[in-house]
């Protein structure tokens, strides 16, 4: 009796399935945020976008509850590592 797993159909399945964006039918994200002071999360839909802590909306994202300007999209570590060759 040998114990022969089939591992090649086992990957396949793994690979299967879109990569990238979530599908659809998930419910819209929500701002987690905790308004202390109403007591309640502030759940906005507009304008969330995931963050380490979860999702946030424009008002609630890190740098904005730290008085921050929030970062901007530009050139990044991949251009720096051009040049260091
Ligand atoms: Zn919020």
């Amino acid at each position: 009796m040998t114990d022969q797993r089939n591992t090649e159909s086992a990957r396949g399945a793994q690979l299967v399935g879109a990569p990238g964006r979530p599908a659809d039918d998930k419910p819209a994200p929500q701002c987690t945020h905790w308004i202390g002071s109403e007591r309640r999360h502030c759940k906005e839909v507009d304008g969330v976008r995931r963050f380490l802590p979860g999702f946030c909306c424009p008002l609630h994202t890190p740098s904005a509850l730290q008085g921050k300007p929030e970062p901007q999209p530009g050139p990044g570590w991949p251009a720096y590592r051009e040049e260091a060759k």
